[in-house]
């Protein structure tokens, strides 16, 4: 059995990510996707919010499942039993610091990086940009899966009524 993490904060999910996921999912026979849930202040999204997007957004999937893990990504490859992460790659300003990710994991454990060149049409996508152009009154409705887009204008109201946390 083929088994393969896409790993990340997927703070929120996008269009680029499902991307990933659907491209992983025929590539291997079970995918993980992990969602990153170490403590840090400038997440959007608690990790339950985030895997539960997941979930929503990966349910057509029947060989994609959602965890989530906190310390070194190649720990939970170690316990889950899983020898290939699966990453997108956008541009060249993502290769210098994947390909150094990739031989440091190696290094840690026994697991090989595969990298999947991101669809043209998502190659500007990142969460974090998503965030921001939402944040300006901007329309970032065709970028995400609709109910993600609902939970991004309610999560946003909420910070900007102060309920930032
Ligand atoms: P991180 O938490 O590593 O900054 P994200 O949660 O934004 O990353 O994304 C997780 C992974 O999903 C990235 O490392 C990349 O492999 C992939 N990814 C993110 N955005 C895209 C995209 N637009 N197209 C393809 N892959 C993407």
């Amino acid at each position: 059995m083929r088994r393969a993490v896409c790993p990340g904060s997927f703070d929120p999910v996008t269009n680029g990510h499902i991307d990933i996921v659907t491209r992983a999912s025929a590539l291997f026979d079970e995918v993980v996707v992990a969602v990153g849930v170490n403590k840090s202040k400038s997440r959007l999204f608690s990790p339950e919010d985030r895997i539960e997007m997941l979930e929503e957004a990966c349910r057509g999937f029947d060989n994609v499942s959602v965890a989530g893990f906190s310390g070194l990504l190649t720990t939970f490859c170690e316990e889950q039993g899983i020898h290939a992460i699966v990453k997108g790659l956008r541009a060249v300003t993502d290769f210098d610091y994947e390909l150094q990710m990739a031989q440091m994991n190696a290094s840690l454990t026994d697991v090989e990086t595969v990298f999947v060149p991101t669809s043209p049409e998502y190659s500007f996508l990142a969460s974090s940009l998503v965030k921001e152009v939402a944040m300006f009154g901007g329309d970032v409705s065709g970028l995400v899966p609709a109910f993600v887009h609902e939970r991004l204008l309610v999560r946003l109201r909420e910070q900007r009524a102060g309920n930032g946390s």
